[in-house]
């Protein structure tokens, strides 16, 4: 008889759910002629001029670690850009960390913010790796729901409904994935109020900064007030087509960054070396791929709501990032019906919005990140699909 293999996995983790994304990547993987409108990555290969930056900086025998929070030029870097781009001012000395991906800036800003028990409010749906990072910190996410009445858009007042004595950070993401959400200044002001009034620490989630198609975009750091209490967190992964290169950064009050280096300090090192050299090439010279990718993704999503419209679903227009998030209650399934049926009977996969949240029922996340025939060929399966289940 075969005994039960003996668990040694501790039990927070143990609770934790695989990614509901994952899932059908691995169904996708298994079939012929997919398209894929389920990952969330650039489908342009990074800029020349970036690869070549980090092959040199190989040649020249940058090959040791750099200082725990980054090459000091790099930092200059990003605290210039930011400063140009955005108005927010930051001391490269101490008060910017490069990291591996914004992801491990995000793990990073709650392990150096949170004690046990305290609450981080998650707006709904979100990036998926937003409850479990703060459950791993030892924090208890408290979710609200951005809903599509207001261009899933969060409210102040939603905000301000779910603060108790625990609450110690709010987490936004503008423009948002899955959503593809922007929040306008004036949005970001009446939530700097509620956040000003009941002290809390904003983590700032802004890798989508350089994605925006209808409106400048504004840092939430660069509220009035706001800087001093906001990590705004950041990298190359999709501006500058880099998600294999794994480098993002955070930046934010001195006591915060001092201690999220400390982490990082004990438990990665530093990022990359190569990966840093390209970075900043990226920063100094990478302007005009940003602005050429931005200007194709700008077509894509003009082309994928209009089809999306025209086969009758509803879709709002989101004004960054490349997801849009179309309502398919019409169709009378769960978002988890819809992705499989679809990839089953028309091998189109997208991403259910059930994974992103409660809140994420009833709709599908699109990723517009892959090239315009591709798009044509998935929009017109697409409709064939709901054309059968809207009678
Ligand atoms: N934040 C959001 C909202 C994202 O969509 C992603 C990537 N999908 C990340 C962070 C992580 O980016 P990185 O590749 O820099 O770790």
């Amino acid at each position: 008889m075969k005994t039960q293999e003996k668990s040694y996995v501790a039990h927070h983790v143990d609770q934790l759910k695989p990614s509901g994304i994952r899932r059908f990547f691995d169904l996708a993987s298994q079939m012929e002629d997919v398209i894929s409108l389920g990952v969330g990555e650039p489908d342009f290969v990074t800029p020349w001029n970036v690869i070549e930056a980090s092959y040199h900086s190989l040649e020249q025998g940058y090959t040791s670690y750099t200082a725990n929070a980054g090459l000091l030029e790099l930092r200059q870097e990003i605290s210039k850009f930011l400063k140009g781009q955005y108005s927010v001012e930051y001391n490269p000395e101490n008060q910017v960390l490069v990291t591996v991906g914004a992801s491990q800036a995000i793990d990073v800003a709650l392990r150096a913010i949170l004690d046990s028990g305290d609450e981080v409010i998650v707006v709904e749906p979100s990036f998926v790796s937003y409850v479990p990072t703060v459950r791993l910190a030892g924090g208890v996410p408290v979710t609200v729901d951005a809903t599509q009445e207001y261009a899933f858009k969060i409210q102040a007042e939603q905000i301000e409904e779910v603060i108790t004595p625990k609450t110690k950070a709010l987490m936004i993401c503008s423009p948002n994935n899955p959503t593809g959400a922007v929040l306008s200044k004036q949005e970001m002001e009446k939530i700097a109020k509620v956040v000003e009034k009941h002290d809390l620490v904003v983590i700032s989630d802004e890798i989508y900064a350089d994605l925006t198609y209808d409106e400048t975009y504004t840092s939430f750091a660069s509220i009035t007030g706001m800087s001093e209490r906001t990590i705004l967190i950041s990298g190359f992964s999709k501006a500058f087509a880099m998600t294999g290169w794994r480098l993002g950064y955070a930046a934010g009050p001195k006591s915060i960054l001092e201690a999220m280096t400390k982490i990082h300090q004990y438990t990665i090192m530093c990022a990359p070396t190569m990966a840093q050299h390209g970075a900043l090439e990226a920063l100094r010279n990478g302007k005009n791929n940003v602005l050429e990718m931005k200007t194709s993704y700008r077509q894509r999503r003009n082309f994928v709501v209009k089809s999306l419209q025209d086969m009758g679903l509803s879709c709002h227009l989101p004004g960054g990032a490349f997801y849009v998030f179309p309502s398919i209650t019409s169709t009378g399934l769960s978002s988890e019906e819809f992705a499989e049926e679809l990839l089953q009977s028309q091998q189109v996969a997208v991403v259910p919005g059930g994974v992103f949240g409660d809140s994420g029922e009833g709709y599908i996340r699109c990723s517009y990140a892959t090239s315009m025939k591709q798009l044509d060929k998935a929009m017109k399966r697409m409709r064939r699909f709901v054309e059968q289940k809207v009678k």
